[in-house]
């Protein structure tokens, strides 16, 4: 009961339902458009949902990223900005924030997630370096490659299992970290990056024990610990969930140790916060001078970071609610929620529930589809056709060729389906389940897709697809014939 309802709310008639702890009071018209007309919309979109307009989008779950909802206060605190090139008040009071959140005395403003590793990158790793880490996240992954680094992902086996009961599958692997170190050398090793709530292997987390255990090993061998704190709400909610040393704790005293065993913590605003923006934190003054420079030279000046002073506002604020448990709960439970509900109803999902979104095993959804055609770019137009949800393609068509051209296939293939925090209500939820499932009895009708235009680079973002037969013609017929007059 405890992970699928906010702060263990019971309902009386036994089911295990999320519960909406906030009201709604600024809203946005949502369009949902005929099966035909959605159908026109992906087409023209060359069947990318990054290219579809969001008029034509009913539920847009393709990111939480710059997408949350930001709370009462945080609009409020924008009002009282201090618009300032240099000292401006709001950067103070998002260090003041920062600073008890974090517990970390030096604070570098950054304009998002991605400039804090360009900084990071930048300033310490060096040609043939290595970076030992749970899992890479994109842009981490890009520019720690640009400085000469190479990325170890050393989770767990469990981590890539689409079932799974692990409680913990963003762990670090403490045997593979050790023969890492053993074959290197700790001089090679710049840090070991520890990622919150790991994003592309199904926003899971990993435990405050794994994280002590590591922190172990890089002190015997004199090296730093970098936390990725995008996702870091979620990874300290989970860890007093599912940790039971930590089931007394506080979300604050959580986040403060997970902070305490990192040298550098930095983060993307759009997520962890519900704002814009990102930045550094450390508490060493030597580390904190290392990285400063960098900031007037690719940011802006120390006080604002390429970022707006309201946006700063509703950082600090966004802040201090992340140490809110009512608030930090919410999108969890709304993902375990449509987890555990998809898989009750037999579609392959990515168990135990983590944290951003759910992700569907595209594989397992059309083990007719070959790799070779997409799987889960198929899954993502299909449910877009038949329900006008948006989600996002993470399997092949979001990695590159190899030097001969050839498709690199991915490990996993799947549909993401993320929950901005507090933008979906229980009912869009539960439509956005019903279509996947009426998706999922109709299976068959989804073939494979082919590239009609493909860009050399991050092809994800602007490639255009086409279908290798007429299967979404057949789809939306289907739709009309079982769904009637109804959208
Ligand atoms: C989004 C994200 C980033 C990059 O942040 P941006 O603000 O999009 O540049 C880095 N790490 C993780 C884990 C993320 O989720």
């Amino acid at each position: 009961m405890k992970e699928n309802g906010a702060l263990n709310v019971k309902f009386y008639n036994g089911q295990n339902i999320p519960l909406e702890l906030h009201k709604v009071r600024i809203v946005q018209k949502l369009h949902l458009k005929p099966v035909e007309e959605r159908l026109e919309a992906i087409e023209k979109g060359g069947y990318n949902t990054f290219l579809l307009n969001t008029n034509d989008i009913f539920l847009d779950m393709l990111t939480d990223s710059g997408t949350n909802a930001m709370s009462d206060n945080q609009l409020s605190s924008m009002l009282h900005a201090d618009d300032a090139y240099a000292g401006s008040q709001s950067f103070y009071r998002m260090e003041k924030a920062l600073r008890e959140v974090f517990d970390k005395h030096y604070i570098l403003p950054v304009h998002q997630g991605r400039a804090a590793e360009n900084i990071i990158s930048q300033v310490f790793i060096k040609e043939g370096d290595i970076i030992p880490m749970n899992y890479h996240f994109t842009t981490t992954k890009a520019h720690m490659e640009l400085n000469g680094g190479k990325v170890f992902e050393i989770y767990a086996d469990e981590a890539l299992r689409i079932k799974s009961n692990h409680q913990f599958k963003g762990n670090i692997d403490i045997g593979k970290l050790e023969s890492l170190i053993n074959e290197y050398g700790a001089g090679r090793i710049p840090f070991i990056r520890f990622e919150a709530s790991t994003n592309l292997i199904g926003g899971q987390p990993f435990s405050m024990e794994n994280m002590k255990q590591v922190k172990a090993i890089a002190d015997a061998h004199g090296i730093m610990i970098v936390l990725d704190a995008s996702l870091i709400g979620e990874n300290a909610w989970f860890i007093k969930q599912r940790e039971e040393e930590y089931k007394q704790s506080s979300i604050k005293d959580i986040l403060n140790e997970m902070c305490m065993l990192s040298d550098i913590v930095y983060f993307s605003s759009r997520k962890v916060s519900s704002t814009r923006g990102g930045g550094i934190c450390t508490g060493s003054e030597e580390l904190y001078l290392k990285m400063r420079d960098l900031v007037p030279l690719f940011e802006g000046f120390l006080t604002y970071g390429g970022m707006s002073v309201r946006e700063i506002e509703a950082m600090a604020v966004g802040f201090y609610e992340t140490t809110d448990e009512t608030i930090i709960s919410q999108s969890p439970s709304f993902v375990a929620y449509a987890v555990n509900e998809m898989d009750r109803l037999g579609i392959p999902v990515i168990t135990p529930p983590g944290a951003l979104g759910c992700h569907i095993d595209a594989m397992g959804f059309l083990p007719h589809v070959p790799q070779e055609e997409y799987p889960a770019g198929a899954l993502a137009a299909a449910l877009f056709i038949v329900s006008g949800v948006r989600g996002m393609e993470r399997g092949t068509i979001s990695s590159e060729r190899d030097e001969d051209g050839n498709d690199i296939l991915a490990d996993m293939e799947l549909l993401r389906l993320a929950f901005p925090r507090r933008v979906f209500t229980l009912s869009q939820t539960m439509f956005m389940i019903d279509r996947a499932k009426w998706l999922f009895d109709n299976r068959d009708l989804v073939g494979g897709l082919r590239f009609r235009e493909e860009p050399p680079v991050l092809r994800f973002f602007m490639g255009q697809l086409e279908p290798v037969s007429d299967w979404p013609l057949k789809l939306a017929a289907k739709f009309r014939e079982d769904f009637g007059e109804s959208l």
